[in-house]
């Protein structure tokens, strides 16, 4: 069985905050596809060299995934390539110009690439998403030019990943943004964090819309006082000091769930 970690008090990245006002055009971002291509080829082979041996644990997964109550082997590592989901949807979102993106799972993990990316979806189209803010727009590709990669992947290779994209040493527990997309840690994606008292389809939302925000270029932000909700870009895994866990960035009534910025 693998340790839960509580909460550190040094901060690392479950995600690292990102610089605001990354959107590039989307020339540079196929570049920047092919580098990073360059960089999980590399990534794969050294993936490879250390877990050679992967031991696997397993999880208990809640029936709300969806997914049975059969559990699902969380490999500490995998060969850091990946599937990608054969799924698409329509646009979500009021902006004219949708945010493409492709869901991808590395090989060798024991859940469905379409129903993952089906539920991804789900979660990017509700309307307590980011779409609330009026402007943002999305859409689940699986093949054609795309923006961003959403890629669920074993502890071993998301450090590996969020490392080689972002020097954050993720420690085979937490999620991260790094340029070209989404790094989710299978083991947060099936077994949902200590601090997290829900369904763990709310828990994937939380984990979605926080590192898509990062991707919008939103910051960290603390809680703002007793009670409230925390807000979706607050570390909630790391404590939620007061607050109420959150998975949404807007309520019901399309309202903004937002805190003091993080020191
Ligand atoms: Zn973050």
């Amino acid at each position: 069985m693998v340790q839960q970690k509580g909460s550190p008090s040094r901060d690392r990245g479950d995600d690292a905050g990102r610089p605001v006002g990354r959107i590039m055009r989307r020339p540079r971002r196929l570049f920047l596809g092919v580098l990073l291509l360059a960089v999980l080829i590399v990534a794969s082979a050294v993936v490879s060299h250390r877990f050679g041996a992967a031991s696997t644990t397993s999880y208990a997964t809640s029936p709300a995934s969806g997914q049975g109550a059969t559990p699902t082997a969380v490999p500490s590592g995998g060969p850091g390539t990946f599937v990608t989901a054969r799924a698409t949807g329509e646009k979500v979102g009021q902006g004219p110009n949708p945010l493409r993106y492709m869901v991808q799972i590395e090989k060798g993990i024991d859940i469905s690439a379409e129903q993952t990316a089906k539920e991804i979806a789900g979660i990017l189209a509700d309307p307590r998403g980011w779409t609330a803010n009026g402007y943002s727009a999305f859409q689940l590709v699986s093949s054609g030019p795309y923006d961003l990669k959403v890629r669920i992947a074993t502890p071993g290779t998301t450090d590996t990943l969020c490392w080689e994209g972002i020097h954050e040493d993720t420690e085979g527990e937490y999620d991260c943004e790094v340029l070209g997309g989404l790094v989710v840690n299978l083991k947060r994606w099936i077994d949902g964090s200590p601090t997290f008292d829900g369904p763990i389809h709310d828990y994937r939302a939380l984990i979605i819309n926080h590192e898509m925000g990062h991707f919008l270029g939103h910051q960290h932000q603390t809680c703002p006082g007793p009670g409230r909700p925390a807000p979706v870009m607050m570390q909630q895994i790391k404590g939620l000091h007061g607050c109420v866990a959150n998975a949404w960035p807007y309520d019901r009534g399309g309202h903004y769930l937002s805190g003091p910025p993080a020191a």
